[in-house]
């Protein structure tokens, strides 16, 4: 059976030259990147070779560069590791999770969150960021692109706001890195987070930009791996993966690849719009990167048709998370003012380098079929022409 995986923005897969990058780290490198010995001068420089990679993907120098295991972890260490009871942080209402969910850890510790609105869009308002600031603010961390939609937030602006006010600007890069250029220094900020599944790279590796003269709290305490700021023992595969990830991602900007995905993307949209009533893109009209898209599609659930989609072959998503047996609608879509029922009936179609036109045409085929499909099921459809009376 024909597979095609358009959940890109779940998780890439590694490209073959990113595992063959790793593959001697499971085998002759071995050694532990803090021993004095050979083995560990081989892995330590396999270790600093990677980290200028991303130094280069980032723009900022290679000490700037914290390894972690991931985007969450990124998160976690920007946020609490600046973050003290007295401070107030700004957020907005449509981050990923490990913001989210930091932030709320933060409020029981009785630190005040204030959780910025968005627009139809899908946009925070700079000037909202800076309406909410107050003496006390210690960080503003808003998300560069945004999981669901791809919206991109106007980090430049928020980042010019913070160094006025002389508050630390933190952005979530996880869904833009390698998809959109980032250069830490225009933007303005003092942290940013990446993770390697998310660029094909793999899986349980990531990085946090920590902006030169920031001093952060770690969250474990062990060695003095990464000059003290994140301890324990390299995971040096991984960390050479992201490497290789990394240098690739910036290849692929020289080549104009993200060009073409957008190509790809907007093909996909504009056949699912022309070929499926009732639909439209959610984040529509403002700037996205290049390969998702996020699409309603009324009167359908979009869990019964990510299951429908699956059984076809296409892996898809929806931002839906189901908390205690139900289903809730994604808070990010909400955030947007969508009403429950047309943020239940959204999919998210996320490409990724190894896609082809074929497996856009693949989804071209089977979306608006299974949508007619699942509409015949819904008590709440009427055929087209009944729709527009
Ligand atoms: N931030 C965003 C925007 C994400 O999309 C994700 C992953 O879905 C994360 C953070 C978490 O990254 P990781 O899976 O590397 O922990």
């Amino acid at each position: 059976m024909r597979r095609v995986y358009l959940d890109n923005n779940a998780t890439t897969p590694v490209l073959p030259d990113v595992f063959e990058a790793m593959r001697p780290y499971f085998g002759d490198h071995f050694g532990n990147a803090s021993s004095i010995h050979h083995q560990g001068h081989e892995t330590r420089a396999a270790v600093e070779r990677a980290r200028d990679s991303v130094a280069t993907l980032l723009g900022c120098r290679p000490a700037e560069v914290v390894l972690t295991s991931g985007g969450t972890e990124a998160d976690n260490l920007a946020i609490f590791g600046l973050v003290d009871p007295d401070d107030h942080v700004i957020t907005s209402t449509i981050e990923h999770h490990a913001v989210l969910n930091s932030c709320k850890h933060l409020e029981e510790r009785g630190v005040e969150v204030t959780y910025l609105p968005v627009n139809g869009r899908g946009l925070v308002d700079p000037d909202d960021v800076r309406r909410a600031l107050r003496s006390n603010t210690k960080l503003v961390t808003i998300m560069m692109a945004n999981n669901e939609t791809g919206v991109l937030q106007p980090v430049e602006e928020i980042g010019k706001i913070c160094a006025e006010a002389d508050v630390y600007f933190h952005t979530d890069a996880v869904q833009a890195a390698s998809k959109v250029p980032i250069r830490v220094k225009e933007i303005g900020c003092d942290l940013l987070s990446i993770s390697g599944h998310k660029f094909h790279g793999p899986q349980g590796i990531g990085a946090l930009y920590v902006r030169k003269g920031t001093t952060l709290e770690p969250l474990f305490y062990g060695g003095s791996h990464e000059r003290s700021r994140r301890a324990g023992t390299e995971n040096v595969a991984g960390i050479v993966g992201l490497g290789k990830a990394a240098e690739l991602a910036v290849k692929a900007f020289e080549s104009k690849e993200d060009r073409e995905m957008a190509l790809l993307r907007d093909r996909l949209e504009n056949a699912i719009l022309e070929n499926v009533e009732a639909a439209g893109v959610n984040g529509e009209g403002a700037p996205r990167v290049p390969n998702t898209s996020n699409i309603y599609l009324d009167y359908i659930e979009g869990e019964a048709m990510v299951i429908a989609l699956d059984l076809k072959g296409l892996a898809v998503s929806t931002g839906a998370a189901c908390s205690s047996g139900a289903i809730e609608p994604s808070h990010v879509l909400t955030a947007m003012g969508l009403r429950p029922d047309r943020a239940r009936a959204s999919i998210r179609f996320s490409l990724g380098k190894q896609n082809t036109a074929e497996d856009v045409d693949f989804a071209i085929e089977l979306v608006p079929a299974s949508v007619a499909r699942l509409r015949e099921l819904s008590p709440l459809y009427r055929k087209p022409s009944v729709l527009q009376s």
